[in-house]
């Protein structure tokens, strides 16, 4: 038997950039949400709707912890992290190898390298790549305070771990160049997904897994 599915009328269908709200203050709300990234109008009436039926304590609560995470973040003068002082609590961590460096183009690269639970030294937030098309210069970026970080503290190993791109290739190429000699330069190894298929791999991919083979027993050790 065929399904009969319910259809409503028409008049319904109304397009959300018409949502008729009998509140203003609820309209702004919603409208306050769906400017926020991967969220549209419908999702922002939803999260309106849930702060609506919360305690209004809770609700103040919430806007005071975006409005203080807003004003009274820092941004770290050492290696340019998010921080609540001067200096952000990875700088500040004695325990961590304050002479190695691993180079990041933003905050969220900190934080999924963090989440690894791999890396025991510190951060250098570049703020992107050198990308002369979309008008980004080695003076937009957090270049020279690397360069003069790694001179004055004298560093022992600066990791790149950029986009694997000619932009952030570019880059590496830029800032290797000013580091003093001596100083060992590495980049995070760029290889085939766990799990991927080699003939989905694409020839930059491929070539660069080549050039950064492992002998067998380290690897296998290793995993
Ligand atoms: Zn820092």
């Amino acid at each position: 038997m065929k399904q009969v599915l319910y259809r409503p009328a028409a008049s319904f269908l109304v397009p959300l950039s018409l949502m008729q709200f009998s509140s203003s203050l609820l309209e702004n709300a919603v409208n306050e949400f769906s400017k926020l990234p991967g969220i549209g109008k419908k999702t922002a009436l939803r999260l309106v709707l849930h702060l609506l039926k919360e305690d209004a304590e809770d609700v103040q609560h919430f806007s005071e912890v975006m409005s203080r995470m807003r004003t009274e973040i820092r941004f770290c003068q050492r290696c340019h992290n998010v921080a609540d002082a001067d200096i952000c609590s990875i700088c500040a961590n004695s325990m961590r190898k304050q002479d190695v460096i691993c180079v990041v183009e933003n905050i969220r690269d900190v934080i999924a390298l963090e989440s690894t639970q791999q890396f025991s030294g510190t951060y250098h937030v570049l703020g992107g790549v050198i990308s002369p098309l979309d008008g980004v210069g080695p003076n937009q970026l957090n270049i020279e305070t690397l360069v003069n970080r790694v001179h004055k503290e004298e560093t022992l190993e600066v990791i790149f771990a950029l986009s694997p791109t000619i932009q952030g290739d570019t880059t590496i190429y830029y800032i290797q160049k000013k580091l003093p000699e001596g100083t060992r330069v590495t980049t995070i190894a760029r290889g085939i997904a766990f799990g991927g298929e080699l003939e989905y791999a694409d020839e930059m991919t491929l070539a660069r897994s080549l050039q950064n083979r492992l002998p067998v027993d380290s690897y296998v050790s290793s995993r």
